[in-house]
């Protein structure tokens, strides 16, 4: 008895679908951190456009977004809106507070009226600067999502940490805290990056930035399921510059970078922003 499969039973039965592979549109941010005024920020902006337009760039397959001051905010969002520019807009910090009596404290509101797209919470300058608990950052991430904005969630250990836990334990144990701030429906964007890769011309390897990457993944899939840990969008961060960009790119579960000090020079921020120009060099 001939036992194959009929075209009959194929139909019947078809095999089970291959899980389709996981898309997430890879985020380049720059974070100008206290430079720039708002003259130098729009200046900058438009050269940034400029060159991203000269190489064809495709904003859907790779987003862009700059993070100023909040006093070049108003500056670069009416260039943006103006030029009909494709770059997004963000902050560094926002209050957890949605108004009151918090001098030099910026709100949600505010930011979401500038078209602010998305906002840091957490970035080690200002846990470790300002004090900010894993408390105080979840509150903020949650500000940010009741305003209807992106919170972009920075998580890193120090060099001491990483001498004592490994990379892993306190990213794992600070995106946890924060996670417990926000809403089951919540959207955001998580950025790696260890405090000793920042601004020290000593990035992690590749290898440890997808380590820790994927310990955050789990966490986000133990946390919120398959949906939300496949959505989201998880960042390095740490002396990224335009010739290690591929190198993490490559890696399944890191999908951009929050860049310092390279996005403050046009070219290389936009070289870094082409990524997908040298991925396999
Ligand atoms: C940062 O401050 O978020 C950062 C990653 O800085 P750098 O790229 O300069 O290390």
């Amino acid at each position: 008895m001939n036992d194959a499969a009929t075209p009959t039973d194929a139909a019947a039965h078809p095999a089970p679908a291959a899980a389709a592979p996981v898309k997430r549109t890879p985020l380049i941010a720059g974070n100008w951190k206290m430079h720039f005024d708002h003259l130098q920020a729009i200046a900058f902006v438009q050269k940034l456009a400029w060159s991203l337009k000269d190489a064809q760039h495709n904003y859907g397959e790779v987003e862009v977004a700059v993070f100023p001051p909040f006093t070049d905010l108003r500056s670069v969002q009416t260039l943006l809106t103006a030029d009909k520019l494709a770059v997004a807009l963000g902050a560094q910090d926002v209050s957890p507070h949605a108004s009151g009596a918090f001098t030099g404290d910026i709100s949600a509101a505010m930011l979401k009226k500038l078209d602010t797209k998305y906002v840091i919470v957490g970035h080690s300058e200002r846990r470790g600067g300002h004090g900010e608990s894993d408390e105080t950052v979840g509150l903020k991430a949650r500000a940010a999502v009741d305003a209807g904005m992106i919170p972009v969630i920075c998580v890193g250990e120090t060099a001491e940490d990483l001498e004592a836990h490994g990379a892993a334990a306190i990213p794992v144990q600070q995106l946890t805290a924060v996670l417990a701030q926000l809403t089951a429906d919540a959207t955001f964007v998580v950025a790696y990056e260890p405090v000793w890769a920042i601004g020290s011309g000593e990035p992690a390897t590749p290898a440890q930035a997808e380590e820790v990457g994927k310990a955050l993944r789990d966490v986000l899939r133990a946390e919120r399921g398959d949906d939300v840990a496949n959505a989201t969008r998880v960042l390095y961060g740490g002396s990224v510059a335009s010739q290690n960009i591929a190198s993490y790119m490559k890696q399944p579960n890191i999908d951009g970078a929050l860049v310092g000090g390279a996005s403050l020079k046009v070219d290389e921020f936009s070289r870094i922003a082409q990524f997908t120009k040298h991925v396999g060099v």
